[in-house]
């Protein structure tokens, strides 16, 4: 099947799956989401599932990278939004072609090597890079519209509550332990949070302290 017939499919699936904003499903639709991924699984790319980047990390089934940009876009302004967990990249690239400014943080610097170079490669100039632990976010660039973690930490941090902007700022956010966890989204009016549960799902573990070089 040829790569345009197998993302005219994965398209279809993720209508089928209740995602409608045209805004996201565009933007999936124009990214390839093979060049994120190892020659060798480069065939499953647009297959609704997640596959592994190395490192003992995955690239995001897109079902779900669709499901939490979604819950982004269409809760409030996009100019400022933080990732924490750039991972491969591709979250990365469909949030970049949605927000203004994209600041992203990994904490594994041969993944955040890559993602950078796929970044390039779809010439995508609005994100900021960091090397770091993001699960503290990133204070000197606050507060944010919103803010997207891809892997999941036991309990929401505070910093990054801290660091949504007070009047209408989004958090996504998966959280809980290993086995399963809960899709969040939280938002901010001054110092009241608001919490919506958004579907159970499985990410990696938001990992605390120690970066990997
Ligand atoms: N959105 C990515 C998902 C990658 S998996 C993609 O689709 O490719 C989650 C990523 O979060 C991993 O790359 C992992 O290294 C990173 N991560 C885990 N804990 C982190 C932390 N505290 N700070 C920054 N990145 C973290």
């Amino acid at each position: 099947m040829t790569s345009q017939r197998t993302r005219e499919r994965l398209l279809g699936r993720l209508m089928d799956q209740g995602i409608s904003s045209m805004e996201v499903l565009d933007v999936i639709r124009s990214t390839p989401r093979h060049i994120f991924l190892d020659e060798a699984l480069a065939h499953r790319a647009y297959e609704d599932v997640a596959l592994p980047i190395g490192h003992n990390q995955t690239i995001s089934q897109p079902y779900i990278v669709a499901r939490m940009t979604e819950a982004m876009v269409t809760s409030g302004p996009m100019d400022s939004v933080l990732e924490i967990g750039t991972g491969c990249g591709y979250q990365t690239a469909i949030i970049a072609q949605l927000a203004k400014k994209v600041y992203t943080i990994e904490r594994i610097k041969p993944l955040l090597d890559r993602a950078k170079k796929n970044l390039k490669t779809l010439r995508l100039r609005n994100i900021e890079y960091k090397h770091d632990d993001g699960s503290l976010g990133w204070e000197q660039k606050a507060p944010f519209d919103a803010i997207i973690t891809t892997a999941a930490p036991q309990q929401i941090p505070n910093e990054l509550l801290q660091q949504l902007n007070p009047e209408g700022g989004r958090l996504v956010i998966p959280v809980g332990g290993d086995d399963r966890q809960e899709l969040k989204l939280v938002t901010r009016n001054d110092d009241e949070f608001s919490e919506t549960l958004l579907d159970a799902v499985r990410f990696v573990p938001l990992l605390m302290g120690q970066l990997q070089h």
